[in-house]
């Protein structure tokens, strides 16, 4: 089997509400969404997305995606996409880094390799369980009780994870926000306080001991691994490394140094699927939790997470994030598993088990062929 098309599509996705995080630091409102078709020689077509979170985030360029895929391409043509590891080093022998750009490629290829054996993505990981996975919103940072409007809101439809963002200067806000969700959180709810790199080390131990009785999971509570290291030192609460888990390699130091008890892989942050099971795997060799997901995006995006997370077992796995529900726009209505009673399931159906709607992302803004 070979790829004979790469169609590149792209697509403003809209944010229902503007979001703010790292303390109000960074505020976003639409996302640029990449969407890519691969089209083989055997008939079978595969679907991928890289929507990064903006570009302020994460070192991601919604239009970098396209830029790389055009110095990609022709090493990708040509290629069996079911020898996904093939792909993955044509790809890093190309254009070395950039693995946003190489996330929806990777992705088109899990998608193809499973309808081609006729297997769901999870069951190519190696074995989906059979339960959902809790599906996590992501609670822009403000007030205390704006804060606890929107977990209420996503209550009602039955989330039972969230991402709540904390971070800034005012160290005195962080504790009040953290002590007055915890008062409001019920017994079967699963709450990550996000800091989006925005502590200094000062301020991650003032806020973290001042709520160590409370035993709450702080996501990336400083800028790099050096300095949550040395955050660990000092305080107690356990730690989860996301921004900052980029490669393999940042997966097993983390390990082996003990700098996080949790792993948040995002998908097109790290590059796809490809690498992030490897990550997966040196997660549960070490005693380490996951929280999947896809970065930003769609419901392919979210599926592509929703996959991975459920090929872990259900002690590693804490949660995976939807962003769907956030966005204004839906590019596949009636297609693919959505968050049902607070859990993303993935079924059987092979490949992705998603495909957009192509009248609604338009016109392909390139072909190659
Ligand atoms: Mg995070």
């Amino acid at each position: 089997m070979k790829i004979t098309r790469i169609s590149v599509y792209h697509k403003d996705l809209p944010l229902k509400d503007p979001y703010w995080l790292s303390g109000g630091r960074l505020k976003f409102e639409v996302l640029d969404a990449t969407f890519v078709k691969l089209d083989t020689d055997a008939g079978i077509t595969g679907w991928g997305e890289g929507t990064p979170w903006g570009h302020t985030y994460v070192p991601a360029h919604g239009p970098g995606i396209r830029a790389g895929i055009e110095t990609m391409a022709n090493a990708v043509l040509g290629l069996d996409p079911r020898k996904v590891e093939l792909v993955e080093r044509a790809m890093d022998l190309c254009l070395p880094g950039h693995l946003y750009a190489k996330s929806p490629i990777d992705m088109a290829c899990w998608d193809i390799m499973g309808k081609a054996f006729d297997m769901p993505i999870a069951d190519l990981l190696g074995g989906k369980r059979e339960d959902g996975t809790p599906a996590a919103t992501s609670v822009s940072s403000g007030a205390p009780d704006y804060m606890m409007g929107i977990i209420n809101q996503y209550r009602q439809y039955g989330y039972v994870a969230h991402s709540a963002k904390v971070g800034g200067s005012d160290t005195a806000k962080d504790i009040e926000r953290i002590r007055h969700i915890e008062e409001n959180r019920r017994p079967d709810e699963i709450i990550l306080y996000d800091v989006n790199r925005a502590w200094t080390r000062r301020e991650a131990s003032i806020v973290m001991n001042a709520v160590a009785d409370l035993g709450v999971t702080f996501e990336q509570p400083g800028e790099t691994l050096d300095d949550i290291a040395e955050i660990r030192k000092v305080t107690t609460s356990p730690i989860s490394v996301d921004e900052t888990l980029v490669t393999l390699q940042d997966a097993c130091r983390i390990a082996r140094e003990g700098i996080a008890d949790v792993f948040g892989i995002k998908l097109n942050r790290v590059g796809g699927l490809s690498k992030a099971r490897r990550m997966r795997d040196v997660a549960m060799a070490h005693g380490i939790q996951m929280f999947v997901m896809a970065t930003g995006g769609s419901v392919l995006a979210d599926t592509e997470a929703a996959h991975l997370a459920q090929s872990i077992p259900s002690e590693f796995i804490r949660a995976c994030w939807s962003c769907q529900d956030m966005l204004t726009l839906d590019v596949a209505p009636g297609s693919g598993p959505r968050t049902k009673d607070g859990f993303i399931t993935i079924d059987d159906t092979p490949g992705l088990g998603v495909t957009p709607d192509e009248a609604i992302l338009g016109d392909p803004v390139v072909v190659y062929e």
